[in-house]
């Protein structure tokens, strides 16, 4: 489809819109916060449609501003000054854009690239480049899974195409925080634990001394057909697996599962 004409299955054209930027931003995984947080950047639209979306104020598309790439380039020398990292969040359906863009600007502050894990491997490798951290997310070790909840039917073969080629990205620290590598996240859903424990036994087989984040802050929002937070059981039963499978990670505590959380995009 051409998405200069019509928008996509993400609700949104080729043009980058953004949602929301919010500046020193605290919120993400301690080792890329660094001194003056990060530059958030919120791209309106998504390239999944999860049913239980904590963001769907956005991901369902058609909100925030139009940016052409001049715009997006002058953004990004305005905000670079004053945050230690940009993290582009759900950037997946404007790679194209947002690579036109960086070829005519690299920023001088990492990009943390914030996706689902479902996307191109052959746009990842254009854009590899510019990335300096890939933080993403590991939903579903079982297709179905990702099919009821997600509407894609291949969800686990495209992540572990697209975690294998972003795993090449070794990671480098400057003292205790990340300026190039992975991370790979896992949000636990309520009923869903056998999943969890298979994508953390997928990724113990693979990525064991890689930097994990197992998150456990899903709040259902009015309309998710998941209606109710994790039971402190089924995240130990979690946890424990996270604890015995990896050398280094993070583990959100079980009362981040609230709605202080999720942006307001109002
Ligand atoms: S990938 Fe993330 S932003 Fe996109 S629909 Fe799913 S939960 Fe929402």
């Amino acid at each position: 489809m051409d998405r200069k004409k019509r928008e996509g299955f993400c609700n949104e054209l080729e043009s980058i819109r953004i949602s929301k930027v919010i500046d020193n931003f605290m919120w993400e995984e301690p080792c890329v916060t660094d001194k003056k947080g990060v530059c958030a950047i919120f791209f309106s639209g998504c390239n999944l449609k999860c049913s239980y979306c904590q963001n769907c104020q956005i991901s369902r598309g058609k909100v925030g501003s139009l940016y052409s790439e001049e715009e997006f380039i002058d953004l990004l020398k305005e905000k670079e000054k004053n945050n230690s990292y940009f993290n582009f969040i759900t950037p997946t359906h404007f790679s194209n854009s947002i690579l036109n863009a960086l070829k005519k600007y690299q920023p001088k502050i990492p990009i943390i690239w914030n996706s689902s894990g479902y996307e191109s491997v052959e746009m990842l490798k254009k854009l590899d480049n510019f990335i300096s951290i890939y933080l993403l997310d590991f939903k579903y070790a079982d297709n179905n899974l990702g099919k009821k909840l997600s509407h894609v039917s291949n969800y686990f073969e495209t992540a572990k195409d697209v975690l294998d080629f972003c795993a090449k990205k070794k990671d480098v620290f400057d003292g205790k925080y990340m300026k190039q590598g992975l991370i790979i996240r896992h949000l636990v859903l309520p009923d869903e634990i056998k999943n969890s424990l298979d994508v953390l036994e997928y990724l113990a087989q693979k990525y064991s001394d890689r930097t994990i984040s197992l998150m456990s802050q899903f709040t259902p929002t009015p309309n998710s057909p998941i209606k109710r937070k994790l039971t402190p059981l089924e995240y130990k039963i979690v946890e424990s697996k996270f604890l015995k499978s990896f050398q280094k990670g993070y583990l959100q505590d079980f009362d981040s599962a609230s709605d202080d959380f999720i942006p307001d995009f109002s």
